[in-house]
């Protein structure tokens, strides 16, 4: 399956032309003082101790990660530049209007 990204610079190309450089997860939560578990789920889940996560409750998958993730792309086969986009996992399809910083 392959779909097309929007490069600032060059605009949409197919994705066989980039570099996927991993989600964008935010600022880095202070290292000292967490366990080895709550690292963990930072890593993976983006999840800090006294953020928000998924309900724990009866029958709950605690898996909400369809949401709209942000991650950030290398134009390698083209300009070069680095870009963060937002990607909606579910159908690998860019959103438009990114809701930007703040
Ligand atoms: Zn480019």
């Amino acid at each position: 399956m392959t779909f097309r990204l929007t490069c600032p610079v060059c605009g949409k190309r197919d994705i066989c032309e980039f570099t996927f450089g991993g989600q964008e997860r935010g600022p880095r939560p202070e290292q000292e003082g967490l366990s080895a578990e709550e690292h963990f789920r930072w890593v993976q889940f983006r999840m800090i101790p006294g953020g928000a996560e998924p309900a724990q409750g009866a029958g709950q998958r605690g898996w909400r990660q369809a949401a709209l993730q942000q991650e950030w792309w290398y134009h390698g086969q083209g300009c070069g530049v680095w870009f963060r986009t937002t990607r909606d996992p579910a159908t690998n399809r860019e959103v438009e209007g990114d809701g930007g910083e703040g």
